[in-house]
């Protein structure tokens, strides 16, 4: 098990080797970061973008939390996290690209499919409840195609769900929208599996496909 203690041990090894090696870098970043690409992640502890994608610090602008989620746009009140993130890296740091990425055996996904915390209170998974009503939508098309939601494949279906589910809240986002118009940003989805450590890429037919290496 890894605590705190063995996270400031890690600390110490960065410090005295990859900080240093990274010395130039570290002098340009402390002037300001400038991300072309933003990931949208779960918070799950085996879906560690960074590492998935070898990125260097400054590479990426990162929100995480349960199941990779995007609510869809609103102008209620409310700690809208999520959606300041995304405010900020499209219309601040103007990055080009915003990936989604899902995983395979998600709490978060399962729990919606499920209906595990369905009516919990607030402390006891109604936090999670009220957050993953984000993919009833996606629930309801997993349901219709499968009998069987338990089944992997159920599990599998929903976690393409929820990376479409966000791409398509991201859509609703008005400054979004401009910025996918005037070309300045593309959207992308993918579901990383924990089993096999295969990407899979969200194509223009809407299934997901390995990702291939590119074409020299
Ligand atoms: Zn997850």
């Amino acid at each position: 098990m890894t605590d705190f203690a063995d996270l400031v041990d890690g600390y110490q090894r960065f410090r005295t080797s990859d900080w240093r090696r990274q010395h130039d870098r570290w002098e340009k970043l402390k002037v300001g970061q400038e991300p072309r690409v933003m990931v949208i992640a779960c918070s799950d502890s085996r879906v560690e973008p960074a590492q998935i994608f070898d990125t260097l610090p400054g590479e990426m602008f990162v929100v995480r939390n349960v199941a990779n989620l995007v609510p869809p746009f609103e102008t209620g009140g409310g700690y809208h996290g999520v959606s300041a993130a995304v405010e900020f890296a499209v219309t601040q740091l103007k990055v080009s690209e915003i990936v989604v990425l899902g995983h395979g055996q998600c709490g978060g996904c399962k729990a919606a499919l499920a209906g595990t915390f369905a009516n919990a209170e607030r402390g006891k998974g109604g936090f999670i409840s009220d957050w993953v009503h984000l993919l009833d939508g996606a629930r309801e098309k997993v349901t219709q195609e499968h009998g069987d939601l338990s089944s992997d494949a159920a599990r599998e279906a929903m976690e393409q769900a929820a990376v479409q589910t966000s791409i398509d809240n991201l859509r609703t986002f008005p400054f979004v929208q401009e910025a996918e118009a005037s070309g300045q940003l593309e959207i992308r989805g993918a579901v990383f599996a924990i089993d096999d450590g295969i990407l899979r890429v969200l194509d223009e037919s809407g299934s997901f496909k390995p990702a291939e290496p590119r074409a020299a």
